[in-house]
């Protein structure tokens, strides 16, 4: 049997998803066919049900889909409904087969934060640049990983005064201090600095203080690529030692996506190695 997978995004040639879960497959000694499937923002549900018919068992969702999909399933995980974001759909067993949804962008990064990078987080005071999906679904991680602080800034700074409100209750639950600041309130010592935010697949920088990163232990870009990102070589200059882009995450979010589709967990490091080799090639092509 071959398993049937697709991402669904618009763009999505650029996606390394396909790679990422036919080496999954060949790990675990499964056949796995996995398509980038571009999908018109307004196309969803009927591109979406055309797959099903033809057979797709699983399916990664990317921008500007993540919302559709959370309206599409019959069933949201705790998680995902929280997050209001789906990254992935996969036919429930408990749920006598009916679709859900589920994010994982939050295990994928809290997985290369703590196992690859071996940053610990309990305690430490958090940065978490940007308000977008990929923000809202990686707070709960954090919450629970127990930071003393976290904060959200976003260049559209009412968003991120949203997101803090979303979450306030889980916060406090975590008694963890959860706070949107200005750029003006951003000087002040982080421990890690995750950018959340499009800004480097654009080659800019999110407009915040070069203060608020100089004295941080470590930063993290969720955008990846086969050279360091804009906002890594910054952190660089300013003298952050510990730096990492969102390649790991990406690996790890698929890993767990894989686990839902087939109940097999594969090993993310190898893979990862895989992939990083590939976008070097790219690079060179
Ligand atoms: P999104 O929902 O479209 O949100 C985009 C976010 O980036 C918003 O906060 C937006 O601020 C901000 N932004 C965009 N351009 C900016 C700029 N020039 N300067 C400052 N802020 C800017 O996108 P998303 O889903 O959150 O994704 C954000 C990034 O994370 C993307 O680059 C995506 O590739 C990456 N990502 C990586 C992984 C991974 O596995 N590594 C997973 C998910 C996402 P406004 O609110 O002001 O517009």
């Amino acid at each position: 049997m071959t398993w049937q997978f697709a991402v669904l995004g618009h763009p999505i040639s650029h996606s390394l998803s396909p790679q990422i879960h036919r080496a999954f497959g060949e790990q675990l000694g499964e056949s796995v066919q996995y398509d980038a499937i571009d999908v018109p923002p307004d196309a969803f549900n009927e591109h979406l049900e055309r797959l099903i018919d033809a057979g797709y068992q699983g399916f990664n969702v990317t921008v500007p889909h993540k919302e559709n999909a959370s309206q599409w399933a019959t069933h949201l995980s705790g998680r995902a409904s929280r997050a209001t974001s789906v990254n992935v759909l996969f036919q429930d067993a408990e749920r006598g087969g009916d679709w859900s949804g589920d994010t994982t962008d939050g295990s994928g990064l809290l997985y290369d934060l703590t196992q690859l990078q071996a940053w610990a987080l309990q305690g430490r005071r958090i940065l978490l640049l940007g308000a977008g999906g990929a923000a809202r679904g990686v707070m709960e991680s954090l919450l629970h990983s127990a930071p003393e602080t976290l904060a959200v800034w976003n260049r559209t700074p009412a968003r991120a005064l949203g997101l803090a409100e979303q979450f306030a209750m889980m916060a406090q639950q975590c008694s963890v201090e959860l706070v949107a600041l200005s750029s003006a309130e951003l000087e002040q010592p982080w421990d890690l600095v995750i950018n959340a935010t499009a800004a480097s697949l654009v080659g800019t920088l999110p407009e915040i203080p070069a203060a608020s990163l100089a004295g941080a232990t470590a930063c993290y870009d969720m955008v990846y690529g086969a050279q360091p990102t804009i906002f890594l070589e910054w952190a660089e200059r300013l003298g952050v030692a510990q730096r990492a882009d969102g390649l790991g995450m990406l690996v790890g979010q698929a890993a767990e996506s894989f686990y839902l589709w087939t109940g097999q967990r594969p090993h993310a490091e190898p893979v990862l190695t895989q992939i990083r080799s590939t976008l070097a090639e790219r690079a060179t092509r």
